[in-house]
């Protein structure tokens, strides 16, 4: 059974696609079996898998009216993980699914036939709080969150936290926080490093390791439709990004030690 973990975050730019792809990429090289769903109707993270958004069809779209299965729509991408591919039609099943019944748990349920040829399956979530991610996070068993340490950056993010307070309470009450991951980082920058201490102080264990820095090379991989890997393995956002995915593993072997336990007693 895949792990399922939404990316998310209502504010726009902060890393959300960028983490996505190239953490989906380097889950695969590290061998993980994954699935990237590009749930955001900008389609940036299919073009950045280097699948064309405007011809692919089955997409998001159709799995979330019921009109194709799933399996109809993934596709193989050269960097060896699968997709889910998203364009703008996703917006136009958002509007479709307002009055239909359970239009929360679509995606759980499509997903749920898929779960068990993944290891882990990965959403890229629109900058909103609306339907579409309210499917992710109802899907999921945690939510990564790219955080980028400027100004503003905590006041969203609680906005973000009622939400999921809400999606436990209704929807998913198994929803973990998987991490606060820093994003974009310039060491340089004293507000940036004033907003990851003030994350550190509210969130403690929960801001991730591992931090992304900013990196020319990750603004460019997507215009060549490969993530970074790809484009340039040695750059520093690559190499943060393979930290990302062993910092996620470890953890994921914790969680299963932890709940082995738990059996064990039980
Ligand atoms: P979101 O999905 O949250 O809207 P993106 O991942 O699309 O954010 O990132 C917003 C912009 O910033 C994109 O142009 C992307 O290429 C760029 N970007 C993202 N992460 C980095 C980084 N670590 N260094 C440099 N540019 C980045
Ligand atoms: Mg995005």
């Amino acid at each position: 059974m895949a792990r399922i973990i939404a990316v998310a975050n209502q504010k726009g730019g902060v890393g959300k696609t960028t983490t996505a792809v190239n953490l989906a990429a380097a889950l695969a090289a590290a061998k993980r079996k994954v699935l990237l769903v590009d749930f955001d109707p900008q389609g940036n993270a299919t073009m950045a898998s280097g699948v064309d958004k405007r011809v692919a069809k089955p997409n998001g779209c159709e799995v979330l009216l019921d009109e194709a299965p799933i399996e109809q729509a993934i596709l193989k991408t050269e960097a060896n993980y699968d997709l889910l591919p998203g364009n703008g039609d996703l917006t136009a099943a958002e509007l479709k699914l307002m009055d239909a019944i359970a239009r929360e748990s679509r995606l759980k349920d499509a997903l749920a036939k898929v779960t068990d040829r993944y290891d882990i399956i990965l959403i890229d979530c629109p900058p909103s709080l609306h339907l579409l991610t309210l499917n992710a996070l109802a899907a999921a068993n945690g939510l990564l969150i790219p955080v980028q340490c400027e100004y503003f950056a905590l006041e969203g993010l609680s906005s973000l936290l009622d939400t999921v307070k809400a999606v436990r309470q209704r929807l998913n009450p198994t929803l973990e926080i998987e991490g606060l991951l820093r994003t974009m980082y310039d060491v340089r920058n004293n507000l940036g490093n004033e907003v990851s201490a003030q994350l550190t102080t509210h969130f403690g264990d929960k801001v991730l390791r591992s931090i992304i820095p900013r990196n020319v090379r990750l603004a460019e991989a997507p215009s060549h439709g490969q993530p970074i890997h790809l484009y340039d393995r040695s750059s520093r956002g690559a190499i943060a990004y393979i930290g990302l995915a062993g910092e996620m593993i470890r953890r994921e072997r914790g969680l299963n030690a932890a709940s082995q336990e738990t059996n064990d007693v039980v």
